[in-house]
């Protein structure tokens, strides 16, 4: 059975859709089949692995929103074992539309239960907001990757975060894990190696191995449609994110 990880924080530009685009293209690099869904209104992720929108049959908020089965809106990508469940910029609406809609934090979990079995991981990159869509993201989730960028504010929201994470494990998603925090945008400077060891000090155990360097080749890849290995496998930020990929299957 398939493992289903969502990428979140409530913050911005923290490195979320980065890492739901390039875990899940080294994943795939590394044979094993992934969906990734990707439940922003920005479309990202969607962009990030270079499908185009004007070729979509529907998106996640068809799947929301008018309950079209997701099998019929998930497209491959150009990359083999990497298949996405696309956003469009109106997903932004399906927060008012369901706003009567009963079991609406319930909708991806649905949504994707028949999925567990075609995939050995589905990742959810899910929009910097504790908005529904958030919710839904967590609530079809086994486990959460907390991005954390390597600044000053760092662990800001993280516990509004936390709390947020335990109320969905105590009242819609028993089964939810935080499953790793991952530190993001390293760079060599003081700060951010004091950064680095509050939070390794604040959380443990939970904080990945890997760091996630700062690296110019990451922030390029997106405007070519391509996860890192396959704009440039040398980077720093390919072999940050391999390293990333082999401790999540080493995590089990
Ligand atoms: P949002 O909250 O808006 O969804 P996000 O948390 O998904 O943002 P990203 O989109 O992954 O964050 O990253 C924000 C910006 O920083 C993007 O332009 C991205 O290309 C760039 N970026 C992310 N990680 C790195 C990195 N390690 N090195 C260089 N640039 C990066
Ligand atoms: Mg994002």
């Amino acid at each position: 059975m398939g493992r289903v990880i969502s990428i979140a924080n409530q913050k911005g530009g923290v490195g979320k859709t980065t890492t739901a685009v390039n875990l899940s293209a080294c994943m795939a690099a590394a044979g094993r089949k992934v969906l990734l869904i990707d439940m922003d209104p920005q479309a990202n992720a969607t962009h990030g692995v270079g499908v185009d929108k004007k070729t979509l049959e529907g998106s996640i908020y068809d799947v929301l929103v008018n309950k079209v089965p997701i099998a019929e809106i998930i497209c491959k990508t150009e990359m083999s074992n990497l298949d996405l469940a696309p956003s469009v910029n109106e997903l932004v609406g399906a927060e008012v539309e369901l706003v009567d809609m009963g079991a609406r934090e319930f909708l991806l979990r649905q949504a994707i239960a028949r999925l567990r079995q075609d995939y050995a991981f589905i990742f959810i990159d899910c929009p910097p907001s504790l908005s529904l869509l958030t919710l839904n993201g967590l609530v079809a989730a086994d486990g959460v990757i907390i991005a954390l960028q390597c600044e000053y504010y760092a662990l800001e929201g993280l516990s509004e975060l936390l709390q947020t994470i335990k109320l969905v494990r105590e009242n819609l998603n028993p089964g939810l894990a935080v499953y790793g925090v991952l530190l993001t945008m390293f760079q060599h400077t003081n700060l951010a190696r004091m950064v680095v060891e509050d939070v390794r000090g604040h959380l443990g155990k939970k904080v990945f191995d890997t760091v996630i360097p700062r690296n110019v080749a990451l922030g390029e890849a997106p405007s070519f449609g391509k996860p890192i290995i396959y704009y440039d496998l040398k980077s720093a930020g390919a072999q940050a994110y391999m390293a990333l990929a082999k401790e999540v299957i080493s995590r089990g």
